[in-house]
């Protein structure tokens, strides 16, 4: 297992095509844009090592035995399933941020049980090249990107159909010893510090669309690869100190437009090709899986909201007041039903064919979509207990201005005995925690509303419910 220290060391020896703004990103360990990010991977990294996390933190290789961080585990229980949730409350209490190693670790689970049922049908080897693939990862400790979300082009049209064939990520090229791929993943969480992308089909295919069933692992700096980083809302405050919020770890997980233009994968490195029956089933077990995470990773983001919000009503000698309370316990109980959700679909895992475990897949949508409201509402009554202030305060250089300071802290003076130091920086953390990108992510990160009702729609059992429904009303219902 890999330190913190140990993974910044091992990315500076990478060198990944990476620019923001049209300037190359030549060290993201050291750059203040994508610093924060790398800082908060780093802690899925140290916390193994703490005697206090590390049962959530680490796990037991079922290939070699030996002790792994959790990050690189396949799960073999239920119990690793809710343990996984678990590790992401805390890691989200102590980040107030996002640690991005999630989808990677999503993506490597779905891939292990998919690449196994590919091969039980067709008779191929990609598990068993995946499985040499995971030795690795385990052994070197490695942050994977999770890639799959293709640009999509119009989405009236399949891959095929397409103007442009590049829309979605497609083999050019089929070679003795590889294949080539072109296309783009977008949205790609942790790309901009991570060792290997696991690129993954973006949605179920027909047979038609068979060069679009590729799923195959790729280091983040191989030829023909340029990572574009996206902004952020307030991504320009990185460069400032208390303006920042969250000072160490940023917020949201630092995305990137990721090109491939015609990249070459040896086939050891390929794990689906042509395969479409097979494409649904991985987006469908990858979904669930990160789904599943949302109401630990947000629950915990969720803490710290609820936790600055009582702080800036002490602050502001509010606490006491009946309807200051009454929002804390109603954000409270928000935070604790997506948690439920997320523990839920955890202990009523089962085992797949490849003798993995795999989330309740209605419980774990569920979860994802819950958090798509109960997050908005949380920041909602987070800003009105904040007051207007969050919107309109100085900046920290005019805090800290020696004209126009003193103004500055006597008039953002609260409650005696409050540092206005500190109220500033924690309107700030509120400020940066609760708008823009951050609720965005939480709408769109593993996937959009409308794909989780998808999912729920189909696993509701409709016709269990309305038998039900008309057994109780004395209708006659044929024997089952
Ligand atoms: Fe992990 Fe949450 Fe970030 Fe997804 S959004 S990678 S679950 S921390």
């Amino acid at each position: 297992m890999k330190t913190g220290a140990e993974y910044r060391e091992a990315l500076q020896k990478l060198h990944p095509n990476i620019y923001y703004m049209g300037e190359k990103i030549d060290n993201v360990v050291e750059h203040p844009l994508t610093r924060p990010h790398v800082n908060s991977v780093a802690m899925t990294y140290d916390l193994a090592w703490d005697p206090e996390c590390e049962d959530l933190m680490t796990a037991t290789s079922h290939l070699s035995g030996k002790k792994i961080n959790r990050y690189t585990h396949i799960h073999q229980s239920t119990d690793d399933l809710v343990k996984k949730v678990k590790m992401m409350r805390m890691l989200s209490q102590r980040t107030g941020s996002c640690y991005q190693r999630c989808v990677g670790f999503d993506a490597m689970n779905a891939t292990y049980s998919v690449t196994y049922e590919i091969d039980q049908k067709y008779g191929t080897e990609y598990h068993k090249r995946f499985l040499k693939f995971l030795e690795y990862v385990q052994e070197e400790d490695l942050m994977l990107s999770g890639s799959m979300t293709d640009p999509k082009g119009d989405r009236s049209k399949t891959p095929g159909q397409q103007t442009d064939p590049d829309m979605f990520v497609h083999v050019v090229e089929k070679r003795e010893d590889g294949v080539v791929i072109r296309g783009c993943k977008l949205h790609m969480t942790g790309m901009a510090n991570a060792f290997e992308m696991l690129i993954m089909p973006t949605t179920g295919l027909k047979p038609e669309d068979a060069d679009y069933a590729i799923c195959c692992a790729i280091p983040v700096d191989a030829p023909g690869i340029t990572h574009i980083f996206g902004r952020q809302t307030n991504d320009s405050r990185k460069f400032d100190t208390m303006d920042q919020g969250n000072v160490k770890f940023g917020v949201v997980g630092g995305e990137t437009m990721t090109i491939l233009d015609n990249v070459f994968v040896p086939w050891e490195r390929v794990f689906m090709c042509g395969e479409t029956d097979f494409a649904g089933m991985l987006v469908e077990r990858f979904a669930t899986y990160h789904r599943q995470n949302y109401g630990g990773c947000k629950g915990g983001l969720m803490d710290v909201i609820i936790g600055g919000s009582a702080t800036l009503a002490e602050y502001a000698g509010v606490a006491k007041a009946a309807h200051i309370k009454d929002k804390l316990t109603e954000m409270v109980l928000l935070t604790e039903s997506m948690w439920a959700c997320a523990l839920s679909c955890s202990a009523d895992g089962y085992k797949l064919p490849a003798g993995d475990y795999y989330p309740n897949p209605m419980l774990a949508n569920a979860d994802k979509q819950l958090v798509t409201r109960n997050v908005y509402e949380i920041c909602r009554l987070a800003h009105d207990i904040a007051g207007g202030i969050i919107a309109t305060m100085p900046s920290d250089k005019d805090f800290d201005d020696p004209k126009l300071g003193p103004w500055v802290q006597k008039f953002l003076k609260v409650a005696d005995g409050v540092d206005v130091r500190d109220r500033f920086k924690m309107l700030r953390l509120m400020e940066n925690m609760t708008g823009g990108t951050s609720l965005a992510e939480c709408m769109h990160g593993a996937g959009s509303p409308a794909a989780q009702r998808i999912v729920m729609t189909k696993q509701a059992n409709m016709e269990m419910k309305k038998r039900a429904a008309k057994i109780l009303a004395g209708i006659e219902v044929p024997e089952e």
